[in-house]
C-alpha cells in the first residue's frame, strides 16, 4: 500500500486533492472543447491557475518551418510572440522538444539555451520554468510551458502537473484540428455542390430558350420540307428532342434539390400508368429486339400519385433498362399489393450492377462507366430523380443485381392508397 499522500501535512495533502479536482475538470472541458481558439486558451489560462504563475505558453512544431511557433500565450501579448519563431537548436523549449523532457529550471536568464528574443521583444523578465513536451502516443508535438512561479521556484510536482495537462492538451488540439479540417472540407464540398446547382440551374434555363427555337423551325422544315430535306429535318428534330429530355432531367434536379418540386397528389390506379410508359418506349425495346412484358394485377390497384411525375420515374427506370439490355434481353415490369403497399418492379436481363454500386447509382450525376470511355450516353441524374420523386410521394426504391451480366431489378413501394368513393 502507497502511504506517501497519508505522510503529507494536512495543507499540502488538501492542495494536492484541489489540484487533482481541477485536473479531472480541465480534462472534462478539453475533451469537449472543439474550436482550437478556445481550447488553446483554455490550456494556457488553466494552466497559469494551476501552477500559480505569471504566464504560460503553447509553443507547436511546424513541421514545414522546422521551428516552434507560439500558438498561445497567458499574460503577453499573443499576436506579436506568433512572429517569433523559436529555433529548436538554441533554446529552452527546443531542448525539452528535440530531447522530450520536462525541464525545471531556476534562473531562465542564466541558462545558456536561454533564446533571449522573446523576452526583448515584449519586455519580459523570465526568472523560473518549467517546461513539458506535449506528446500524442510517441510523437512530440510541441511544447507546454509555464514562466514565473508567483511564490518560490517550480519544482518536480509541478512538471508532473504540467505533463498531466500537455499530455490530454496534445490530444484535444489534434482532435479540434482535425475537426476544423473536415469543417473547411464539408464547407468547401457545400460551396462547389451550391455552385453546381447554380450552373444546373442557369444552363437549363438558359438553353431552354434557344432550344424551343431550334424545334419549332425544324418542324417547319420538317413538314414543308420534301425528299433529303426532310430527312435532314427529322434527324434535327430527332436530336434537338433528345436535348430537350437532358434540359428536363437537370431542371427536375435543380428543382428537387432545393426543395421547389411540389406533387400534385390523386388517387389513381397503377395499371394505366404503367402501360401508357411501356408504350412509349415499346418502339425503342422492339428496334433492340427486345421482349417488353407486363405483369399487371386484373384488380385496380389504386396509388396516391403525381401522373406526370411517376411517369417520368418509370420511363427513366424503362429507358435505363432498354439501354443497359443488350439485343435480344427481355424487360418486365410488374406490380402487386403487399400488406396495403403497392410493389413495382423493372426487371432486365442486361449487364447488371456491381454490388457495391446498387447505392452509388441513386446519386446524381453517378455513373458505373467511367465517363470518357462510356458508350450507352445520358447525364447520370435518372435515378437521382427517381428517388427524390418517389420520396415525394412517401414511398421508396432501390436496386437489386446479382452482378455483372446477370440483369439488374429496380424496385419501387409506395405508401396504401384506398379507392376513392
Ligand atoms: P444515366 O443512365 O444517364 O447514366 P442514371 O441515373 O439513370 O443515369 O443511371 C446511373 C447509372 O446507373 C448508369 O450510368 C448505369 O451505370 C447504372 N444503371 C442504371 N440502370 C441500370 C440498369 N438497368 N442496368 C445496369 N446499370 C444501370
Amino acid at each position: 500500500m502507497n502511504t506517501g499522500a497519508l505522510q503529507m501535512p494536512r495543507n499540502e495533502l488538501q492542495q494536492t486533492v484541489r489540484q487533482l479536482a481541477r485536473l479531472v475538470e480541465i480534462s472534462v472541458t478539453l475533451n469537449s472543447t472543439l474550436d482550437p481558439t478556445q481550447l488553446l486558451n483554455f490550456i494556457i489560462q488553466t494552466a497559469a491557475e494551476v501552477l500559480d504563475c505569471e504566464t504560460t505558453s503553447i509553443l507547436l512544431f511546424d513541421e514545414k518551418r522546422g521551428e516552434l511557433i507560439f500558438a498561445a500565450s497567458s499574460g503577453s501579448d499573443p499576436e506579436k510572440l506568433a512572429q517569433i519563431p523559436v529555433p529548436l537548436d538554441a533554446s529552452i523549449a527546443g531542448t525539452i522538444f528535440c530531447e522530450n523532457r520536462p525541464m525545471v529550471i531556476s534562473d531562465v536568464a542564466k541558462d545558456p539555451r536561454h533564446f533571449s528574443q522573446v523576452g526583448e521583444q515584449l519586455q519580459f523578465r523570465p526568472q523560473s520554468l518549467v517546461g513539458v513536451p506535449m506528446r500524442i502516443q510517441d510523437r512530440v508535438t510541441g511544447v507546454l510551458e509555464a514562466l514565473n512561479k508567483r511564490e518560490g521556484n517550480f519544482n518536480d510536482a509541478d512538471a508532473k502537473i504540467l505533463s498531466i495537462i500537455a499530455s490530454q492538451a496534445a490530444v484535444a488540439i489534434q482532435n479540434a484540428r482535425l475537426v476544423q479540417a473536415l469543417k473547411t472540407a464539408n464547407d468547401e464540398l457545400s460551396r462547389a455542390d451550391k455552385m453546381k446547382n447554380d450552373f444546373m440551374a442557369i444552363a437549363s434555363h438558359e438553353l431552354r430558350t434557344p432550344l424551343g427555337v431550334i424545334l419549332g423551325y425544324a418542324s417547319f422544315l420538317q413538314e414543308d420540307a420534301q425528299g433529303e430535306l426532310s430527312e435532314h429535318a427529322t434527324v434535327v428534330l430527332n436530336s434537338a428532342l433528345k436535348m430537350r429530355t437532358l434540359i428536363e432531367d437537370m431542371t427536375n434536379m435543380t428543382m428537387l434539390q432545393m426543395g421547389s418540386s411540389k406533387l400534385a397528389l390523386t388517387p389513381m390506379p397503377i395499371q394505366p400508368i404503367i402501360q401508357s410508359v411501356c408504350g412509349e418506349v415499346a418502339a425503342t425495346a422492339e428496334a433492340k429486339n427486345q421482349q417488353l412484358s407486363m405483369h399487371l394485377p386484373v384488380k385496380e390497384l389504386y396509388v396516391n400519385a403525381d401522373r406526370e411525375k411517376l411517369e417520368r420515374v418509370l420511363m427513366n427506370l424503362l429507358n435505363n433498362a432498354i439501354r443497359f439490355t443488350p439485343d435480344g434481353g427481355q424487360i418486365t415490369v410488374s406490380a402487386r399489393g403487399l400488406r396495403g403497399e403497392t410493389w413495382l418492379e423493372v426487371k432486365d436481363t442486361g449487364i447488371g450492377i456491381p454490388s457495391g454500386e446498387l447505392e452509388n447509382i441513386f446519386r446524381d450525376f453517378y455513373q458505373v462507366e467511367d465517363h470518357m470511355t462510356r458508350h450507352h450516353g445520358g447525364l447520370g441524374l435518372g435515378l437521382a430523380i427517381a428517388r427524390g420523386i418517389t420520396q415525394l410521394h412517401g414511398g421508396r426504391i432501390w436496386a437489386e443485381s446479382e452482378g455483372k451480366d446477370k440483369g439488374s431489378t429496380f424496385k419501387i413501394v409506395l405508401p396504401p392508397c384506398n379507392k376513392p368513393i
